[in-house]
């Protein structure tokens, strides 16, 4: 049953409630970092209080393809105004105050943030370069977010700690991460059946160079197979196994009846060339 209210806006959709607000930025290249993090993490409200300077054109000169973004940002004179509709305000500091106040770590807050932007509008509010939030500016927040770092270098360029923030909504606000990209040659993962045929494959080729004589077969074949359940194969890299195995027997067959000529270590005519003179090996073809 789904007791969620039908004004609650899905959680994808409220991103759309979350405003990340500037207080006092003083370079414009933070603000073109800023728009650029939030237009890579899908957030497009952002509320700017008193910019050291605001020029539209070379912001976005820096943050391609935000005009929107940049042209859609309110002004505002005080940080109460930025935020007075918001139905939570988070601060940021890279700090603890003298003040106790409620500290999160990013991702704590991203998750509250999303929660209640289902209710109404959210801010992420952000301190000036030079001196952060001032004690009077996180009183209007209810909490304080902090991205952890080296204690001994804790304060984060500005844009850059709205990309980590603005990520920790972003993932909050979608749930599950998308699919990575697969390459174009992956294949499904192995199943039993081509398992059991590659540790057959391999066990014989094993078994034909005397790997066994010295350890027993099921103590080595138990590792592998631990080894390679760790690994995950998928069809085309237990396809590989299966064929060193096959290919192990095969070399031997052909060189028990004759085809192949193995080098006699006693045999001078046999000797490697210097190793500087072998030319690379041939890469393994890819499959
Ligand atoms: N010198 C200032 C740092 C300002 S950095 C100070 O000591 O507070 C500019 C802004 O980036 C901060 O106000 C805060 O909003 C954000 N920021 C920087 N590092 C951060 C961190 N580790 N965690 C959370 N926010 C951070």
């Amino acid at each position: 049953m789904n007791d969620t209210p039908a004004t609650e806006p899905d959680r994808a959709d409220r991103l759309d409630r979350v405003r990340i607000v500037l207080n006092e930025p003083q370079n414009l290249v933070n603000i073109a970092g800023v728009v650029r993090a939030m237009k890579n993490m899908g957030l497009s409200r952002l509320h700017v209080v008193n910019p050291a300077e605001w020029d539209a054109w070379r912001i976005t000169g820096i943050a391609h393809r935000c005009d929107d973004l940049v042209e859609e940002a309110r002004h505002f004179t005080t940080l109460e105004d930025a935020v007075a509709d918001c139905v939570l305000v988070v601060g940021t500091s890279a700090r603890a105050r003298t003040a106790h106040r409620n500290y999160g770590y990013a991702a704590d807050w991203g998750e509250r943030l999303i929660d209640r932007a289902g209710v109404g509008p959210v801010a992420l509010v952000f301190g000036r370069e030079d001196r952060g939030l001032s004690n009077e500016e996180l009183d209007r927040c209810d909490g304080v977010a902090i991205i952890p770092t080296a204690e001994s270098y804790s304060s984060l360029n500005l844009a850059q700690a709205c990309l980590l923030l603005a990520y920790e909504i972003r993932r909050a606000s979608t749930g599950v991460l998308p699919p990575l990209p697969r390459g174009k040659r992956s294949t499904a993962p192995a199943s039993r059946d081509q398992l059991e045929l590659m540790f057959r494959a391999l066990e014989g080729g094993l078994e034909r160079i005397d790997f066994f004589s010295a350890r027993r077969a099921e103590n080595v074949m138990r590792t592998f197979r631990t080894l390679f359940a760790r690994a995950d194969l998928d069809e085309q890299e237990a396809g590989l196994v299966k064929a060193l195995g096959f290919e192990i027997q095969r070399h031997l067959e052909r060189v028990a009846s004759g085809q192949i000529h193995l080098p006699n270590p006693g045999d001078p005519s046999d000797a490697s060339p210097d190793a500087s003179s072998v030319p690379p090996a041939d890469p393994p073809s890819e499959h």
